[in-house]
């Protein structure tokens, strides 16, 4: 096995024996981007020096027996978390110059253990799309067919952990940015409840729906990077004050028992494949096997979801989007006067879906679309919270599929734009909800494309769900 390919486990236990240094571990990660960024397109930054150097102060700990979970080991971030004084451009032209004066708290909880940086991932522009095609810098291309879109947003972060270029990475998930690439590229990916993990230093989409989580080769790393990156900051103040489980023992314990809920509706949702269907019920079925209980259960309302979701978030987004003006930060066009040079930058520094959210959301919050629009996608938001609430009165986890159909090909659902908002019907309803989603492989299909189980719990439930996505991961 090559040393990129291992997971957090096996590279702490081969650092910790001496098997290998942390120089050895980043420059195998480094030469995997070099072979295959080319054509996977995953990065948009890569950290090639500083890599370098972090790597030798990490060697320098471990020979101490200073190491903590993460000393030393290579990971990646989407470019719209920021990171000091490294460009983050977020996908989007208009921050093409922009270096980040400061840190978000994910990335200082995992930098101060000593991992190592090799660099900023490709995606959708500010987390909007769900093919990595809003990048301004190209697409991602999926490690399992160069034809087929990685997923987005977080398309690069998934991509570069499915084809070995780190051991770990982060992603941001709005509505469905880490659940549904760590689907199409056939790696776990979780996003945590609404507030438990800090947004601090992550470029904001929708706030009230924004969350940063991590991609990982098994459910066991994404266990050990919540027990780093979870808990209250104050920097955010959405963060909860709930203590914080130790994610990495949660797993341990034994499923038998665990009531897990099927929600045929996640099943009837427009655009649901006929295999991918089959392959994640199957799935479900076999869940018997691990002395789980499985309950039939209804959530009327999730089809509404997607609905919900395309005014709420562009609602936020168009006020969210207001800061990148030209003027504050990032790339200044040339014009005439003020509005002609807000007007430019924001003109080329933007892709089109971006100008959509923001004409979308204007639109919904005006003065005479407001009740119309923004109010009753409200309420219709509050319908779908207490639905999931009234489920997990009698189960722990609901399962479903994460995205209706796996990998599309790239250029296929580009210029159609209801038929890309849809990629999200499965992954909408718990953002909107606030709740926990995990994304696990569940299988392939004919053409060997991975397609995604989606475990979901109620708010600040991720244990159990870590927990089912692990025991289906070890049986
Ligand atoms: N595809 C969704 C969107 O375009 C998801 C975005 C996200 O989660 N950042 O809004």
């Amino acid at each position: 096995m090559n040393l990129n390919e291992l997971t957090i486990r096996q590279a702490r236990e081969g650092l910790d024996n001496g098997d290998f240094s942390s120089v050895d571990l980043t420059k195998a990660c480094l030469d995997r981007i070099n072979e295959r960024n080319g054509k996977i397109n995953a990065f948009i930054t890569v950290t090639e020096k500083q890599a370098i150097a972090e790597a030798k102060e990490a060697d320098k700990k471990i020979k101490k027996g200073e190491a903590e979970l993460l000393t030393g080991i290579p990971f990646a971030t989407k470019d719209a978390i920021n990171v000091v004084d490294i460009r983050s451009t977020g996908g989007g032209k208009i921050l093409d110059n922009y270096i980040s004066p400061f840190e978000s708290t994910v990335i200082s909880k995992i930098r101060s253990e000593g991992a190592v940086m090799v660099g900023k991932t490709n995606c959708d522009a500010f987390g909007h799309g769900a093919s990595n095609e809003n990048s301004m810098y190209g697409p991602v291309k999926n490690p399992y067919d160069l034809e087929r879109v990685a997923g987005g947003s977080s398309g690069g972060s998934a991509a570069a952990v499915a084809d070995n270029m780190c051991i770990f990475s982060i992603g941001e998930d709005t509505g469905g940015s880490i659940r549904q690439p760590a689907s199409l590229c056939g790696i776990s990916g979780l996003r945590p409840s609404y507030g438990r993990n800090s947004r601090y230093g992550i470029m904001p989409m929708a706030s009230s729906l924004d969350t940063v989580g991590p991609f990982a080769k098994n459910v066991e790393d994404v266990a050990l990077l919540m027990d780093v990156m979870a808990g209250q900051d104050n920097k955010d103040a959405t963060t909860v004050s709930d203590a914080v489980p130790k994610y990495s023992e949660e797993i341990k314990k034994s499923v038998k028992g665990m009531k897990v809920g099927v929600p045929k509706e996640y099943f009837e949702l427009e655009g649901m494949e006929d295999e991918t269907k089959e392959i994640v019920m199957k799935q479900i079925q076999d869940l018997k096997n691990l002395g789980v209980e499985l309950v039939d259960v209804s959530l009327p309302y999730i089809k509404y979801a997607v609905a919900v979701y395309y005014i709420v978030v562009p609602s936020e987004d168009s006020s969210n989007m207001g800061r990148l003006d030209g003027i504050r930060y990032g790339v200044q066009a040339e014009g005439k006067n003020l509005y002609d040079i807000y007007a430019k930058s924001r003109a080329q520094g933007f892709p089109e879906e971006v100008k959509r959210r923001i004409m979308i959301g204007t639109y919904a919050l005006s003065a005479g679309y407001y009740d119309a629009y923004y109010k009753k996608a409200q309420k219709v938001r509050t319908l779908i919270i207490k639905d999931f609430e009234r489920v997990f009165e009698s189960v722990d986890c609901i399962v479903a599929p994460t995205s209706p159909f796996p990998a599309f090909k790239i250029g296929e659902k580009k210029d159609d734009v209801l038929a890309m908002y849809l990629a999200d019907v499965c992954t909408c309803p718990a953002s909107v909800a606030g709740i926990p989603g995990l994304s696990v492989p569940s299988g392939n299909t004919k053409l060997g494309l991975p397609v995604g189980l989606q475990i979901m719990g109620p708010r600040l439930g991720e244990a159990k769900v870590l927990q089912l996505g692990h025991a289906i991961q070890i049986s």
